[in-house]
């Protein structure tokens, strides 16, 4: 896990201006969750402005609980196809928070689309590449209902640059060891912007809660995720190396 924290952080802390620069930086509020839901939200934008064939082979992908293919087509109508609409601004400015904190500029879009949770995508067009972040705001706004903590979705925000920022969706599919990092980056990020360790652990704590009050620990690892535990420890890792550069932060 150190090898991996450093192999990121080395990348983080290249850029110039890094320690000081989220002084300035002011996370927007959480009150979009009141508006309207996804559902009410397509059908005020029914056309939308991007399509995704999932089965592309120029399409490669991270969800953020590991759902593959077969997952993501059941929960949605259109088989094999992601629907993306224009970001709602609020997440838009979240997800231009988290890489202003991180100081490395990548260039991707962010979504709205018929996805379970939030995702990062490439997708390939002749010699074009072009990154998204999607996201499902139904699953935001109920996430952070659910653990009652305003820093939900930013945590699963940073995880999704996180493997932007990493070029993880450089290689097919999800896999254990990119989501540890992406975690990693997850914690880092939030402690910059001022979250609590508990914060940025919030969401795959109550993953982890509630697939064990469901009866479904055995079944907790996927071929392409780890344990939430293991994936919490690494959020936590990087929350606390953060910590540790930070001179206001006590750990
Ligand atoms: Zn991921």
């Amino acid at each position: 896990m150190r090898v991996r924290a450093i192999a990121l952080t080395a990348l983080l802390l290249c850029v110039p201006g890094w320690a000081h620069a989220e002084q300035t930086l002011i996370k927007p509020t959480d009150d979009y969750c009141a508006t309207p839901d996804s559902t009410a939200d397509l059908a005020k934008k029914p056309v939308p402005d991007l399509k995704l064939v999932l089965s592309s082979k120029d399409l490669q992908f991270c969800s953020y609980s590991g759902e593959g293919l077969s997952e993501i087509n059941k929960s949605w109508a259109k088989k094999n196809e992601i629907l993306a609409y224009p970001a709602q601004l609020e997440f838009k400015d979240t997800v231009e928070l988290i890489q202003a904190y991180s100081r490395i500029k990548s260039k991707f879009d962010v979504k709205f689309a018929t996805i379970p949770n939030a995702m990062a995508v490439l997708a390939r067009k002749a010699n074009i590449i072009d990154r998204y972040v999607l996201y499902n705001k139904k699953y935001l706004c109920g996430i952070q209902n659910y653990t009652g903590s305003k820093w939900a979705d930013d945590s699963v925000f940073a995880h999704e640059v996180g493997h932007h920022l990493a070029n993880h969706t450089l290689s097919a599919g999800s896999r254990p060891y990119f989501e540890l990092q992406a975690d990693w980056f997850s914690g880092f990020i939030l402690q910059r912007m001022g979250a609590p360790v508990d914060g940025a652990t919030i969401v795959l704590g109550k993953m982890l809660e509630h697939q064990y009050r469901s009866g479904n620990a055995e079944t907790l690892t996927s071929r392409t995720h780890p344990q939430p535990e293991d994936r919490i420890a690494a959020v936590a890792e990087g929350w606390s190396y953060a910590c540790e550069q930070d001179p206001k932060c006590d750990l």
